[in-house]
């Protein structure tokens, strides 16, 4: 079966199939730099990347854009509070979106857009929307008519046809009761940094930063748009009315959004203060690739709720893939080959596709690779498995590990906590009482990789840094 995707737009799992044969143009929101990202946003970012991957995988080139929106309300703000300018205010949030983005392994768009660095074009095409009819000015700010675009609506399938005429609204983010007309363009207010420009001088709203920056990389139609959920309303309705306003054409063909991470059933946000950065998590000790590991395992339209505990889960999911692929590098296995095992190889790996083929359905996709593991660790102990399997078990571990990207341990020598530490020490000992002595060094390897010297006494193990 081929790919699919579940559409927001048509609320329907459909077959994708790009404009043009063999590549997608995708634009995708990216961070708003006026904080460190959360683990929330990450798992968005995460879902991006798992999509980039698996449409390579699958044979498409990709052209992807993703924006960095480096001015907006918030920013504004609090580099005013802290008397910078907004450049030396988001340079440090964006330098540390890169650092986190690369821990966790997001692999990079073929383009990074800043808005700052794009108002003129923004400001030209408030101005087109002005001559089709579509605005009206107030106070130095320019607003977009909702009422002048009856598709309105349509993404995230409300009726807005009674709202109040010439209602509007300011600020960038609102509820979805709350539909009125939307700022394109906000006038400059005193002390506020503005930018000239022949629409007056003042700074783009959010909305059409994307729209503007969009068509000019990717033309007027892309295959996919994609974000988290909370952009469905009001920013992607308003993308859709600006954009097809603009150019009379369909705005994105596949609308792809992901659900939210939660903590106690509350999505993870900055407002609630309920929320983790990368950096939170890995100075409790955990490695990035276990984070990345965990956003990958729960498709990316169901909500996850995030507890620690679901970080070990993730932990020992990780070192059983660890250890699969020590065994295959390390363990000498008769020759011949099984031909049951062989078939076993295949079915997993075909499993494994049409999971991801199946609008990325990573839970699925991560059982067919766990039981593929079981019967091959069966196998394994029993001498089952020979000499001529280890190519193909090889192959399908690394085609997974293509896109989960988790098997590579990474480099950050001696900071685990001393709570990871024990916990790496139970699980040996767990493995050498069920006599599997190959995993148990596998760890201590591991452990002393991070600095972590293991010493085996009669009253049990002790530990100590290097
Ligand atoms: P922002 O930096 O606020 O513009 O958000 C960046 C991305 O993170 C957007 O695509 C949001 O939809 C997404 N996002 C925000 N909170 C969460 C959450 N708790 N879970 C998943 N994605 C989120
Ligand atoms: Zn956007």
């Amino acid at each position: 079966m081929a790919l699919r995707f579940y559409n927001t737009l048509s609320q329907q799992v459909e077959e994708f199939r790009p404009q043009e044969d063999k590549l997608v143009r995708m634009y995708t929101c990216g961070p708003t730099v006026y904080n460190f990202a959360h683990i929330g946003n990450f798992r968005t970012f995460v879902f991006i990347d798992l999509l980039r991957r698996w449409l390579l995988a699958r044979g498409y080139g990709l052209d992807h854009v993703m924006n960095i929106t480096d001015v907006e309300d918030k920013i504004i703000r609090s580099a005013l509070e802290q008397h910078k300018s907004l450049k030396e205010y988001t340079a440090t949030y964006e330098k540390a979106f890169f650092e986190d983005a690369a821990e966790l392994r997001l692999t990079q768009p073929e383009r990074w857009v800043r808005a700052t660095e794009h108002i003129s074009e923004m400001a030209a095409a408030i101005e087109k929307l002005g001559e089709k009819g579509y605005t009206y000015e107030s106070d130095g700010s320019i607003y977009f008519r909702i009422a002048s675009f009856p598709d309105y609506g349509k993404l995230s399938h409300n009726d807005f046809s009674g709202i109040r005429a010439g209602a509007r609204v300011d600020v960038d983010s609102y509820e979805k009761g709350d539909a009125r007309d939307f700022v394109l363009w906000k006038s400059a207010k005193d002390g506020e940094p503005f930018w000239d420009t022949p629409i007056g001088p003042g700074r783009p709203g959010w909305h059409i930063e994307c729209s503007v920056m969009a068509i000019e990389y990717l033309g007027e139609t892309l295959d996919i748009h994609a974000g988290g959920v909370d952009l469905i309303f009001p920013h992607h309705e308003n993308e859709i009315a600006q954009s097809t306003a603009l150019t009379g054409k369909p705005f994105a063909r596949y609308w792809l959004h992901s659900e939210f991470l939660l903590v106690d059933g509350q999505k993870m946000s900055k407002s609630l203060g309920n929320f983790y950065t990368l950096r939170d998590v890995l100075e409790r000790g955990y490695p990035p690739e276990t984070v990345r590991y965990l956003l990958a395992s729960v498709p990316y339209r169901k909500q996850l709720n995030f507890t620690f505990e679901g970080l070990k889960s993730a932990a020992t999911a990780v070192e059983r893939l660890r250890n699969f692929a020590w065994r295959l590098d390390h363990e000498k296995f008769p020759a011949g080959g099984n031909e049951k095992l062989g078939l076993r190889t295949a079915q997993a790996e075909q499993q494994f596709y049409q999971s991801l083929d199946d609008d990325l359905n990573t839970a699925e996709a991560l059982g067919a690779v766990f039981e593929y593991l079981r019967d091959a660790n069966t196998a394994m102990d029993a001498g089952g498995f020979r000499a001529d399997n280890e190519a193909a078990a090889r192959g399908f571990l690394q085609r997974f590990d293509s896109i989960f990207d988790v098997l590579r341990p990474s480099a950050q020598q001696g900071s685990l906590s001393d709570a990871v530490v024990e916990e790496r020490i139970a699980a040996r000992t767990e493995a050498k009482k069920s006599r599997n002595f190959g995993e148990a060094d596998r760890i201590r390897e591991e452990l002393v990789a991070q600095g972590i010297i293991l010493e085996d006494t009669k009253d049990g193990v002790r530990w100590k840094r290097k």
